[in-house]
């Protein structure tokens, strides 16, 4: 289950800095709400716990054993996450400049390379062949949360099928959910709002 806070403030800073990611594969849709939702999940968790005297992570709480290994963990997982955060729109930048008809190898190529970095966490892609970066993926344990771009209302295709208002016509449309928008229906161009 998904914390509603840090889902609420992943999904208002990913709309404000990439707009909806409608528009991107649904994989790397996910990836990177998960990306943004580890980001605010973390910011949470530190700032509800620098009310108290001593910041000890969740993390650590959890598990028993090495101090000194933990707190190393730790921080290699703190450093992922910003890093992440701040790749994240970057890449989606570069991958919207790619024309996805006209130069659809390319398109394909950087959705891998980006999943690569943010899902798989493959050091250096670039510098490894197709071949050896599929055999990588198999063998790395992908932290994230399957599905979770359709808890954001803008969410990879999440659609909701409703019927045309008007009593006459019952259509049934297909419009995203989440959004305000003004519909026409097509069949009797009937004019609502959902
Ligand atoms: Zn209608």
């Amino acid at each position: 289950m998904a914390d509603k806070e840090a889902l609420e403030m992943a999904e208002g800073y990913i709309k404000s800095q990439l707009g909806t990611l409608n528009d991107l594969p649904r994989e790397l849709a996910n990836t990177i709400a998960n990306v943004y939702y580890k980001f605010a999940l973390d910011f949470l968790e530190m700032s509800d716990n620098s009310k108290r005297e001593y910041f000890v992570p969740k993390s650590m709480n959890r598990k028993t054993g090495d101090l000194g290994e933990l707190l190393k963990d730790f921080m290699a997982n703190q450093a992922k996450i910003s890093s992440d955060v701040e790749a994240a729109p970057k890449f989606v930048k570069g991958l919207r400049e790619t024309d996805k008809y006209k130069q659809p190898k390319l398109y394909k190529y950087s959705v891998e390379f980006i999943l690569d970095c943010l899902k798989y966490n493959i050091e250096k892609p670039q510098n490894k062949s197709g071949a050896r970066r599929t055999i990588e993926r198999k063998f790395k344990t992908v932290n994230e949360i399957p599905n979770l771009i359709d808890s954001m209302t803008f969410g990879g295709d999440s659609k909701i099928i409703i019927d045309c208002p008007n009593p006459n016509c019952s259509q049934k449309l297909r419009v995203p959910c989440g959004e305000r928008l003004r519909v026409t229906c097509p069949k009797c161009k009937h004019v609502f709002e959902v």
